[in-house]
């Protein structure tokens, strides 16, 4: 596994010392519902080991109402992206395994193949 930056562990580290485990942030938000009891003890336990399932950061939706409702507006959003950014550069700039499929996509939706001009213009 990928052991994260000391960027992005400082931003876990923040959130660790800070969160107070209210779980205000987790009512709403499915994916903190399903990989942990509070932030507190997750973030807690990724700054311990300095790692974590790439599962977990790439099941965040990024969508940031976690800091909105947060009493302390902890970016739990902005410390899940850090180390995606962290995962994907350990692996030389390609998406996890898990997600070629989304990389197979991306290419064939550009490729020329799929892309060219269709002006609808009818044959004189
Ligand atoms: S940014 Fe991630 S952790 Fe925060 S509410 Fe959205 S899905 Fe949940
Ligand atoms: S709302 Fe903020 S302080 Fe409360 S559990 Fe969530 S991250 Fe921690």
């Amino acid at each position: 596994m990928t052991t994260y930056s000391e960027e992005t562990l400082d931003l876990v580290q923040k959130i660790a010392t800070e969160c107070t485990a209210c779980q205000r942030c987790m009512k709403d938000c499915l994916f903190l519902q399903s990989f942990c009891e509070n932030p507190k003890d997750l973030f807690t336990t990724i700054l311990a080991t300095g790692e974590s399932e790439p599962l977990l950061p790439f099941s965040c939706l990024l969508c940031g109402r976690c800091t909105v409702v947060c009493p302390l507006q902890l970016k739990l959003g902005e410390s899940f992206l850090a180390m995606r950014q962290d995962l994907v550069k350990s692996n030389q700039g390609r998406p996890l395994k898990a997600l070629r499929s989304v990389e197979l996509h991306q290419f064939f939706s550009c490729h020329r193949f799929f892309t060219g001009d269709n002006r609808g213009g009818r044959k004189q």
